[in-house]
């Protein structure tokens, strides 16, 4: 591939290259220019799919829309920036209340708000449309092979999500690339696409699932079957607010290695994995009450498809004909990425339990086999050993920035004086 310009040894194209563009990285770049310590001609965020646009969409295709988080949590670095944006607007109607904390922002408010952010910063303009295929680290400068050419950077922030991997039961092995089956995650599915009087299947107990089923269930002509296996369970965020605050609690996880078996279960357990908000379940609840979603206690054991159908068995005996079956069974293990595996296997880069990347507690940075910080850091759920299990929600996108653009601020100023004649 070939290189997009010719270099000197000491420059680079960019300073600092973020790559993507989902919450994650739009809050470091807006944190990045806010202080004011890059020129923003040398500040990239690539991204294949455009800014925000991927979240936007998953939201989109899962019914959501309200967020779950408090309206302080958003991309941009004011808490209040997002409730403000909305009363000089004439939105307030579209903080929602809830039995938690601050109240939450609609979708549409949420997005508006990001997007007016983007605007005020200018970050289209810094925007790549191009997907990032390897990253070398250089010691000098990372070297970050994209599917539009080569791009050198001092600095690589790595916000890519959980990039592409999604979680199936066994049982659907077979089935994953048939064509009435899909995952909602999935960056294909398209719930406009549901066949008019399609008999759909969802499969799943959580957030997704719930949201998913009720939307489906408002439009004519469909039959929801909604398969959740276990009671379901009501929470109003995604763990305990003690993880929010980042420091105490916390401390729990860095008494352990990093990226170690005893941290990825730590995660786990802090995590209300499965779970649904109290307004989804009164949603849920009311489409039940009036039928228009019918609840499958049992787990599904056997599925086939044939032309176009699929004949879905359960534990207890019952068969369902189903024209769509759709998988909410939530996302999979954030280093099995594209991306992560590439580095997994190519780099000089550490890796621990389930190619949980190395980082350090107080910079993100990934850390080298040999033990020196690298000129990478990681934001997003892959830095969950270290933030916990709020790493991969807006609140997390807060705190990772802190970190990162704390170092990076002692690091650019020095490498500044260093290049001074
Ligand atoms: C349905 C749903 C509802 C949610 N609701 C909330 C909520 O209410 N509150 C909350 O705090 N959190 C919520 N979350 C969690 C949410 O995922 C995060 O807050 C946020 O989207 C994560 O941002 P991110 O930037 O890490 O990942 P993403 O939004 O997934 O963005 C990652 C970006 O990286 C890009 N990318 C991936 N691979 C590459 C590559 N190789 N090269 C270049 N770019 C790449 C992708 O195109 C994407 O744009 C929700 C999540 C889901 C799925």
């Amino acid at each position: 591939m070939a290189p997009l310009t010719v270099m000197s040894e000491t420059d680079t194209d960019a300073v600092v290259t973020i790559v993507g563009g989902g919450v994650h990285g739009v809050h470091l770049a807006v944190r990045l220019l806010q202080a004011d310590l890059i020129d923003p001609n040398k500040l990239r965020i690539v991204d294949p799919v455009g800014l925000l646009e991927s979240f936007r969409r998953t939201c989109r295709q899962c019914g959501m829309v309200e967020f779950r988080s408090p309206f302080v949590h958003h991309v941009a670095t004011d808490p209040f920036s997002l409730r403000d944006f909305a009363q000089a607007r004439g939105r307030e109607d579209e903080l929602r209340p809830t039995t938690v904390g601050a109240e939450r922002p609609t979708t549409s408010l949420f997005f508006d708000h990001a997007e007016w952010i983007c605007d005020r910063y200018d970050l289209e303009s810094l925007h790549t449309d191009a997907r990032v295929t390897a990253i070398e680290d250089t010691r000098r400068a990372v070297e970050i092979e994209t599917t539009e050419g080569r791009i050198s950077t001092r600095w690589c922030l790595l916000a890519v999500g959980h990039g592409r991997s999604v979680t199936y039961p066994e049982w659907a092995t077979e089935l994953i690339s048939t064509q009435p089956v899909t995952h909602v995650l999935d960056p294909s599915f398209d719930r406009d696409s549901v066949g008019e009087t399609a008999s759909v299947g969802i499969v799943g107990g959580g957030i997704t699932a719930a949201q998913l089923a009720t939307t489906l269930s408002q439009l004519p002509g469909r039959d929801v079957v909604l398969f959740a296996r276990s009671p379901f369970r009501v929470e109003t965020l995604e763990a305990s607010t003690d993880w929010m605050h980042f420091s105490g609690v916390i401390e729990k996880f860095h008494e352990h290695p990093p990226a170690s078996r005893a941290r990825e279960e730590l995660v786990a357990e802090a995590r209300y994995d499965g779970t649904m908000p109290p307004y989804v379940f009164r949603r849920l609840q009311r489409a039940l009450e009036r039928k228009r979603i019918e609840l499958e206690r049992s787990e599904i054991t056997v599925a086939t498809e044939a032309g176009g159908t699929v004949v879905a068995t359960c534990q207890d005996g019952t068969a369902f004909c189903l024209d769509e079956l759709i998988f909410a069974t939530g996302f999979g293990s954030p280093y099995d990425g594209g991306l992560f595996r590439h580095l997994r296997r190519q780099s000089t880069l550490q890796t621990g339990y389930c190619g949980a990347p190395v980082l350090d507690d107080e910079t993100l940075r990934w850390m080298r086999r040999d033990g020196s910080p690298s000129r990478i850091a990681v934001s997003g759920v892959a830095a969950q050993q270290v933030l916990g299990p709020f790493a991969r929600n807006v609140i997390g996108a807060r705190r990772a920035g802190a970190l990162i653009v704390g170092f990076l601020e002692s690091k650019l100023g020095a490498e500044m004086c260093e290049t001074k004649p």
